[in-house]
């Protein structure tokens, strides 16, 4: 191919390109329908005694019961499996869901879990509140540590990534850390709701659980909650064999039909997230009023091909926070990312929450941060509103 037609086709001749088709490919239902019928039924029943029988000594796979198997779950698993390059998927009513679903299954009394620090906050409740009570002690390491040290994972069972996580941005180099893991026999699970499959499959560098909280960026539209964990055939059989049905935390067909819609378009915004905060971020770096972004580092050949919207800024004593905070339109004050919508964290205010086991308290967030998701609308708009706010609150 001529260097013509690799910059007129741009970042769609690689991998991005190829998921763009996998998540356009049309679902070839009866009537030619292109989009998965939604199979709104709680169980599904069987023409004779020995077809039931059949299916419960597990001689066929039909969906017998929606809180373990559904048409429509098993149209998005199957995407989601194909898209990170996985042998299988499993979708949950929440990111929690899935991440609780996940430790449940490969962790027992007497197990060690090394996690990053900064980890994402309710799943480092999940940790102190729930599995440490049950004897299964989780240590927190700083996220180079993974890589430094080969030996930080000797005896652990689990090593709980984020890369990057969602408040400092710290990245791994996931080859390494997997690396590491299987010298040890400790098994890998990513956090990858920052990156989504378009700008990082884990899987692929050696990680072998990649999970998401497809609320985020893989719903895209702010009006699903909802999980999905990629792997092996072995840990997602694990899965459904005994946290998913004995949990419970099952995806409901309609919110499966609203991610297999949000993942359509997941590449092109992706692609329009990258483009605008790669103008923000360099517009906020060049400000004296800007100490310091984080963001995540972005190096195919370790993990992350592209940067997705969510980062944080670091501002100079100056800027007086809350009154930034009044004074911005566009983006919204609130928690979660990933959809259309810009939105604006700052870190003294999710500081307040008042909560027993509080991992910004543990591992401790600068009280001049504040993160940002940026959204779909107009960047030259987005930066006016920035631009405009930080003007008011600067003294
Ligand atoms: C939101 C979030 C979760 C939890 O997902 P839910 O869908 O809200 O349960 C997990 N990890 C990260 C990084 C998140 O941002």
């Amino acid at each position: 191919m001529s260097a013509d037609n690799e910059s007129a086709t741009g970042k769609d001749s690689g991998p991005a390109g190829k998921l763009a088709t996998l998540f356009s490919e049309a679902f070839d239902g009866e009537n030619g329908s292109v989009t998965p019928p939604i199979v709104q039924s709680s169980l599904f029943t069987f023409d004779s005694y020995e077809a039931f029988e059949d299916r419960m000594a597990g001689r066929t796979s039909k969906a017998i019961y929606t809180r373990v198997q559904n048409p429509t779950v098993a149209a998005f698993e199957s995407t989601m499996a194909r898209a990170e390059g996985a042998e299988a998927a499993v979708g949950f009513a929440s990111g929690m869901g899935g991440i609780a679903a996940t430790m449940l299954a490969l962790v027992k009394p007497g197990d060690r879990i090394a996690c990053v620090n900064h980890i994402y906050p309710d799943a480092y409740r999940l940790f102190e509140r729930i599995l440490r009570p049950f004897g299964i002690a989780t240590t927190y390491h700083p996220t180079e540590e993974f890589e430094s040290n080969p030996e930080l994972l000797d005896g652990v069972a689990i090593a709980y990534l984020e890369s990057p996580n969602s408040l400092m941005f710290e990245t791994l180099n996931l080859a390494t850390v997997a690396r590491h893991a299987k010298r040890h026999d400790a098994i890998t699970v990513i956090d990858n709701s920052w990156a989504t499959p378009v700008f990082q499959r884990p899987l692929e560098h050696g990680i072998d659980v990649s999970l998401h909280s497809a609320s985020k960026y893989i719903s895209g539209h702010s009006d699903t909650v909802a999980g999905v964990v990629v792997s092996n055939k072995q840990i997602i059989h694990r899965i459904r064999d005994l946290t998913l049905p004995l949990l419970g935390a099952k995806l409901a067909p309609f919110e499966a039909f609203l991610l297999t819609r949000g993942l359509r378009t997941l590449v092109p915004r992706m692609q329009r997230h990258e483009q605008s905060t790669n103008i923000l971020i360099a517009r906020l770096e060049s400000l004296a009023t800007v100490e310091r972004v984080n963001t995540a580092t972005v190096n195919p050949d370790s993990g992350i091909s592209g940067r997705s919207g969510l980062f944080s800024v670091q501002f100079a004593p100056s800027v007086d926070i809350r009154t930034f905070c009044n004074a911005l339109t566009l983006f919204q004050l609130g928690v979660s990312w990933g959809g259309f919508e810009s939105l604006a964290l700052p870190a003294r205010v999710a500081l307040a929450q008042a909560e027993a086991e509080n991992s910004m308290l543990r591992f401790g967030v600068p009280k001049n941060l504040v993160r940002f998701s940026v959204g779909l609308e107009g960047v030259d708009d987005l930066w006016g509103d920035l631009n405009t706010a930080i003007s008011k609150a600067t003294k």
